[in-house]
């Protein structure tokens, strides 16, 4: 007897079910609908090239479940892996169970393969692919239902949803075993199909009997089936994603990550950012119907975290209710986006860290949004916080944004008992020490300026420091939405580095370093930008830094800045400086590398005040602390502030003190012993 079976067996009108191609109608109707919704958005000003590329990365991305799994990254939670899994079965069970469809049509009607060991193992695979999805819908029920984490709504739809999968795995099984129980004795192949061969055992009704309900319930199976799809089509829940995602993965933005979009034609702009879902593009919208309601984002959100309004999954949420209500027919008015659906509150509580995007399995982009409504309340309504303005009208009056700094980026301040090449008439300066506002001007700061001086210097850099010269970078401008005083600051920038032919910039401030690399070249400015861990990381490499010896052992944690690691992916050197240095012990906090909290002191959120929940910098100090550490390593002045602060406040200074890369490296290099001594002195 031939190792095969006949397809569609007991269903003698099997091949009227490719009458279900007609379902691909209402699901390009469905798609076309929400191309309505997205179309009624601006056009995307530039669509980057390579898309192709990056489309076959990201959908190789969400085919393994990278990051929902956490594979190639920081291990995920227990609570996170478990979601990983469940998502991963559900979504390897039911693409095996459509391909073994699939399989089947083209045996029936084109090619007569299943024969043999083909059959054996398309059998095999389909009862896996039925396991798989069974299990994880299992999985889906005990943790909507039994677990009920805080950040799933558990709407009708997620119901209906699993109870239209479960039923058809279910009727699928059955269908499966009333088959093999109708052929008994069945042949002993039928054992690879293993659950309805298990199945069958059970089923002990006369064969006329089997047969009729094996009819009944495969019509049933076809019937929740289509159901499912016209209810897919039609009432456009969250399952749609399946179709959405890829489109979305197709169209994301190929800018560096750390790039804001410019605004085009920024000097003929009449109103600036969106107040509203028209003033967003049409990717922007596609992002919405993406979104799948995980909640991963508002999970690891800082402000979301220590007790703010701000939840970027109800941001996505509720831009997408408002985009369905401005494209039904009935005429929508008042409230406007910004500012009163979502709260200015919640616009201004967003520190732009990116934790968000690095989450989310479908490549929503939650920043770019954010900061077009903080656009708009800057540049359109004129409407910020109190300490924002503050830091506006520093920047215009002062060129910096800080208010009270005791130094100035003269000689006689920071540069005190330094000698350094001052930028003058010379018209080629191969490198640039940045030092940016905050390392000149904010005293603890300016110490690592300083021993980041002496570092180069002993490590014989030749570079020249801007002095007095040196403005600001523009990114304080940018993150708060003041594109036109960010574009003005940029292009004063460029110019003077142009006019001085500057080859390579330094700097210790990852919020420069990020926007003199990745968002001067929106403006002409294309120039090698180094941080300093990378440029110091490079040195203890070839040798040109002289490491001795650190003053005694210490145990030290690395905090993760948003805009060196999540932005522009430099976790390694950090860590690769901290292991080259003696008596160093190096401990992880639990959310470190991509998953690290943020300080709180990003997208301007460092000059304002924090009144609402947990401040966020004392959260990732106490996080600090409880390593056991007695110092907390940072590569970013934000950084220093914001646990200097959150190390006083919590009076910690006993246990815990923060320190930048340089000045840890600055220990363990050859220093006199009277200086060490000096050092223990000072703490
Ligand atoms: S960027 Fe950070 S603070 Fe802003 S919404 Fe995303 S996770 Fe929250
Ligand atoms: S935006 Fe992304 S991470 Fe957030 S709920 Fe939607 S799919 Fe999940």
């Amino acid at each position: 007897m031939e190792i095969s079976r006949e397809a569609f067996w007991n269903i003698q009108y099997g091949r009227p079910v490719y009458l279900g191609m007609l379902l691909l109608l209402p699901i390009c109707y469905s798609i076309y609908r929400r191309y309505r919704l997205w179309s009624l958005g601006k056009p995307v000003e530039k669509l980057e090239k390579g898309r192709l590329g990056s489309f076959i990365t990201g959908a190789a991305k969400i085919l393994i479940h990278k990051r929902l799994l956490g594979i190639g990254s920081i291990p995920s939670s227990p609570k996170e892996l478990y979601a990983g899994i469940m998502h991963a079965l559900i979504f390897a069970g039911m693409l095996l169970l459509l391909l073994v469809t699939l399989l089947l049509a083209v045996h029936e009607d084109f090619v007569p393969f299943m024969h043999g060991v083909p059959y054996l193992i398309i059998s095999f695979l389909g009862e896996l692919g039925g396991i798989f999805a069974f299990a994880g819908l299992v999985m889906a029920v005990i943790r909507r239902y039994i677990r009920k984490p805080e950040r799933l709504d558990n709407t009708l739809d997620d119901s209906l949803t699993l109870v239209l999968l479960l039923l058809l795995i279910i009727t699928g099984f059955v269908i499966e075993g009333l088959r093999i129980s109708a052929t008994i004795p069945a042949p002993p192949w039928e054992r690879w199909s293993f659950v309805g061969f298990a199945l069958a055992e059970i089923f002990g009704l006369e064969k006329v009997s089997l047969l009729r309900w094996h009819k009944w319930i495969w019509w049933l199976h076809v019937g929740i089936f289509y159901g499912t799809v016209i209810y897919l089509c039609f009432s456009f829940p969250k399952l749609f994603h399946i179709i959405v995602s890829p489109i979305n993965i197709f169209f994301c933005s190929l800018r560096p990550k750390g790039a804001l979009a410019p605004i085009a034609n920024i000097e003929d702009a009449e109103t600036f950012g969106a107040s509203d879902i028209d003033d967003f593009t049409w990717k922007q919208l596609l992002d919405l119907d993406a979104c799948t309601n995980c909640g991963r984002c508002q999970d690891s959100c800082p402000a979301y975290i220590s007790g703010k309004t701000l939840s970027p999954k109800r941001v996505i949420r509720d831009m997408k209710v408002r985009m369905e209500e401005r494209g039904s027919k009935q005429s929508v008015k008042s409230p406007a986006l910004a500012g009163e659906i979502i709260k200015d509150d919640d616009i201004w509580s967003c520190t732009t860290c990116r934790s968000c995007q690095e989450v989310c399995p479908v490549f929503v982009e939650h920043v770019d949004k954010i900061v077009e409504m903080r656009r708009n309340l800057t540049m359109t309504q004129s409407r910020m916080p109190e300490a924002v303005q503050l830091m506006v009208g520093n920047l215009f009056s002062r060129g910096h944004p800080w208010t009270g700094a005791q130094y100035m980026r003269l000689k006689g301040d920071w540069m005190d008992g330094l000698e350094l090449n001052i930028l003058g008439k010379e018209k080629n300066i191969d490198t640039l020490l940045w030092v940016g506002c905050t390392g000149a001007l904010a005293d603890r700061n300016a110490d690592v300026t300083r021993s980041l001086v002496k570092i180069l210097q002993s490590a014989g850099v030749d570079f020249t420091v801007m002095g007095a010269e040196e403005p600001c970078c523009g990114d304080p401008a940018r993150r708060i939405g003041f594109e036109i005083l960010f574009a003005e600051q940029v292009q004063q920038n460029i110019e003077i580095f142009h006019k001085h032919n500057v080859k390579r910039i330094i700097t210790a401030c990852p919020h420069c370093f990020n926007t003199i690399k990745n968002e001067y070249r929106q403006f002409g400015g294309d120039f090698e930008v180094l941080h300093h861990s990378q440029l110091l990381a490079r040195l203890l490499r070839d040798g040109k830094l002289k490491i001795t010896g650190g003053e005694r052992r210490r145990r030290v944690t690395y905090h993760d800045s948003c805009y060196l690691g999540r932005y522009n992916d430099i976790y390694y050197e950090p860590r690769d400086i901290l292991s080259h240095l003696p008596r160093i012990e190096t401990v992880e906090m639990p959310r470190f590398g991509q998953r690290a909290l943020c300080c709180g002191g990003g997208g301007g959120r460092i000059w304002m005040e924090e009144p609402v929940g947990t401040k966020i910098n004392r959260i990732r100090t106490e996080e600090a602390f409880k390593t056991g550490s007695e110092v907390v390593v940072t590569a970013c002045p934000f950084c220093l502030q914001m646990f200097d602060e959150g190390i006083r406040a919590k009076e910690l200074d006993k246990d815990l003190k923060v320190m930048d890369l340089v000045e840890l490296v600055e220990t363990s290099m050859a220093v006199s012993g009277e200086e060490i001594q000096k050092r223990r002195e000072t703490g």
